[in-house]
């Protein structure tokens, strides 16, 4: 069999201003973190994000770090965190010396389910970090109310979310503060980096301080606290200030592929589940993920392994919290996160992704999902002797 080529997960389209806004930093001289680009960007990126304040860092890892650290999170606290998450959200609780609590995830949004968020609040809990997973907001009112009720703080996790909507508001403008990751696979990129959004001018103001090393602004060289370099440069800024230019274009060609997706995989929803959108949201799609069903007679490895026998790269959902080393609890039990984490599949989802890939990556899948059905031994040794 001829293969096209591979079928990357993820790929950035850096073919707008990137360029020529990145040699003005090369030919000013200003690519370190002061720059005209930092504060076009930040400014954009909240006029974007319907949000008063923004402030840029080095990635979604320490946007996370400084929302914790500028609402006072300490060694005594716990916060709320999915327990079907990136790693970043549970280490940035950990870096300010408090203890990350799991919960477990609403199944068809795949995002924190707040009908069980009583049941983790202890006299300790000092706030909530739902998290926008692949691309869809979580459930923000109930959350908010029931934050609200017990004086906790909400910071969304937004690093996969740029663009989407929760009741017609942007993502980053429903909490206390919201972070986002600029990394190579997210929708916006600056190569690394991030961004906290806040609507809060004294939050905006402790930012700034704690990603500058806790200098005093008024007073140079004099640090009042202990801060963190955390700056974004004005390189990775001139990029994310050309990609932001070009978001609508992103998202709409995001779903445009979610949309082809649906439309060639639906046929197949006896071994899938596709994902799903709630009215109340728009989805990012910054991935596409399925979830195999518990009915379909082969394993989801298997699966991917077809997928990747015919150059298309796919990944497994995150694992859940409490299976991972520094968080590892036996005792522990989050059904949803543990289903999706070994049943879900995010297939590749870019920019530059055609429709003849999408074409092509859902016919394999229909071919998988008919032969592995019921006879995983045969399919595979049929797979190894090509
Ligand atoms: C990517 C991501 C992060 C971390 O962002 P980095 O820029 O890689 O540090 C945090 N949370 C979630 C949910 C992410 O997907």
């Amino acid at each position: 069999m001829t293969r096209p080529k591979p079928v990357a997960m993820a790929c950035p389209a850096l073919d707008g201003n990137e360029k020529k806004y990145v040699l003005e930093c090369l030919d000013s001289g200003w690519i370190s973190s002061i720059g005209r680009f930092v504060d076009l960007f930040e400014a954009a990126f909240a006029r974007y994000c319907e949000c008063n304040h923004a402030v840029s860092c080095s990635s979604g890892t320490s946007a996370l770090h400084l929302a914790l650290a500028a609402l006072d999170v300490g060694p005594e606290d716990e916060v709320i965190v999915p327990a079907l998450t990136y790693v970043a959200t549970a280490n940035a609780v950990r870096y300010c010396g408090a203890r990350p609590v799991f919960i477990d995830s609403e199944p068809r949004t795949m995002t924190l389910d707040p009908r069980l968020l009583e049941e983790c609040i202890t006299p300790r809990t000092k706030g909530i970090i739902p998290v926008h997973l692949f691309g869809h907001p979580a459930d923000m009112d109930p959350i908010n109310s029931i934050a609200r009720r017990h004086g906790l703080f909400v910071v969304e996790d937004a690093a996969e979310a740029h663009g989407a909507l929760y009741r017609g508001r942007k993502a980053g403008s429903l909490a206390d503060a919201a972070t986002f990751s600029f990394y190579g696979n997210k929708i916006v990129t600056t190569g690394e980096g991030g961004m906290v959004t806040t609507p809060s001018a004294t939050s905006c103001q402790k930012l700034r301080t704690l990603r500058g090393q806790g200098v005093d602004p008024e007073r140079r060289y004099w640090f009042p606290v202990i801060g963190y370099n955390y700056r974004m440069t004005n390189v990775a800024a001139a990029i994310g200030l050309a990609q932001l230019e070009r978001i609508d274009h992103f998202l709409e060609a995001r779903l445009r592929l979610a949309t082809s997706y649906n439309a060639r995989l639906s046929p197949l929803e006896e071994f899938l589940s596709l994902p799903s959108e709630q009215p109340w949201a728009k989805h990012a799609f910054w991935s596409y993920t399925v979830i195999l069903r518990d009915t379909a007679r082969f394993e989801r490895d298997d699966l991917m392994e077809g997928l990747d026998h015919d150059g298309i790269e796919t990944r497994p959902v995150f694992y859940p919290m409490h299976r991972l080393p520094p968080y590892l609890d036996e005792n522990a039990h989050y059904p949803v996160a543990e289903g999706l984490a070994v049943r879900g599949i995010s297939l590749p989802m870019h920019v530059l992704l055609t429709e003849e890939d999408v074409s092509y990556v859902t016919d394999r899948i229909r071919y998988w999902c008919e032969h592995l059905n019921g006879r995983p031994r045969r399919a595979r040794l049929a797979l190894s002797s090509q």
